[in-house]
């Protein structure tokens, strides 16, 4: 089944999509929707098909890739579907609006502390880059903090900072994202106490990641690198996403990780190139598009390489769908 033409073309609305600041795999693609949907039907199946079962995203956008996903197992997983039930974590008023055009029934969290109790199937997609980061800067034998102060950057002494290198060339900058990894730890806690299956996806570095380095960035209307200090509240923030953090952290909390993969191959494994290649077929008017679409997640110099994904799962579950070989 394909995504009706006009709800294709009504899923261009800013911040998202071609018009917006920025766009993002589920709205480039309804096929990643789809496969992500399928993962968790997977995950299912090895969790012992647990009914009812709680999916999860957070951070959902527009609600894309949850309504693709929806979609996508009630068709090709229907018990699946039944036993399902919807929790996204979202903070923004209006997007949770929006959400609720796209999903329907479901129940919203300001976090995950608060999803009821029970087995999840978690999915977040460049959830985690939107989180705040601290930056901190070697200075003779101490870490020093940016912090902004009207309007520019000034350097003060570290407080209450997290565990920080001993060693540091002097100018060296660390990033560290304190949320992404509380969250890491509260899943991993989570998943072990009561199973389950998370992915991860977004773009950032794997463990072969340079050991320093500033990534935070601003991106308007397409444009990338911006000055992140200017016009405050009128750009996106991201930072890239430290994936040997976040498995270090989710590992400690008891969880198994797999991966980070890149995103090209996890979503080749996962046969959203196959998937692309159905609905092409399906729709020649489209296809030239959908094609391209497909080719801008997976190939390595688009964002088949930059994106990754990591899985936290209960110890019990095994490898999930794709992440079966190194
Ligand atoms: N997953 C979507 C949107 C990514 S943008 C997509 O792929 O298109 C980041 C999303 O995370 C937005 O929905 C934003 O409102 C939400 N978000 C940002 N910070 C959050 C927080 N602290 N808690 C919950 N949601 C947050």
């Amino acid at each position: 089944m394909q995504r009706a033409v006009s709800e294709y073309y009504a899923r261009r609305a800013t911040p998202f999509g071609r018009a917006g600041d920025f766009t993002t795999a589920p709205e480039i693609s309804q096929a990643f929707g789809e496969v992500l949907g399928a993962w968790c039907a997977v995950c299912w199946e090895k969790l012992g098909r647990p009914d009812p079962v709680l999916l999860v995203e957070c951070g959902p956008g527009r609600g894309t890739l949850m309504a693709d996903a929806l979609r996508a197992v009630a068709q090709a997983a229907p018990a699946f579907r039944s036993a399902l039930r919807v929790h996204l974590v979202e903070t923004s008023p209006t997007l949770r609006e929006t959400q609720r055009r796209m999903v329907g029934d479901a129940i919203w969290h300001d976090d995950i502390a608060t999803l009821p109790e029970g087995p999840v199937l978690l999915l977040a997609n460049e959830f985690l880059d939107a989180l705040p980061i601290r930056q901190f800067v070697r200075r003779g034998h101490a870490w020093m903090e940016r912090h902004v102060r009207d309007g520019g950057l000034v350097e003060l002494p570290a407080q209450d900072a997290p565990a920080l290198p001993d060693e540091a060339p002097e100018g060296a900058v660390k990033e560290v994202c304190e949320p992404a990894l509380a969250f890491a730890r509260l899943l991993a806690a989570r998943l072990a106490a009561q199973r389950g299956a998370a992915l991860l996806v977004d773009y950032g570095y794997g463990p072969d990641a340079p050991a320093f380095g500033e990534t935070l960035q601003a991106m308007r209307a397409h444009e990338t690198g911006l000055d992140p200090l200017a016009e405050p509240g009128t750009r996106d923030l991201t930072a890239h996403v430290d994936f040997a953090a976040l498995a270090a952290a989710a590992s400690e909390a008891g969880a198994v990780t797999f991966g980070p993969l890149p995103q090209g191959l996890l979503l080749q494994r996962l046969g959203l190139v196959t998937r692309a290649a159905m609905l092409a077929q399906a729709s020649p008017r489209l296809a030239g598009e959908i094609l391209s679409g497909a080719e801008r997640l997976v190939a390595s110099e688009r964002m088949g390489r930059l994106f990754k994904a990591l899985a936290v799962c209960d110890s019990t579950l095994g490898a999930p769908p794709g992440f079966e070989d190194p």
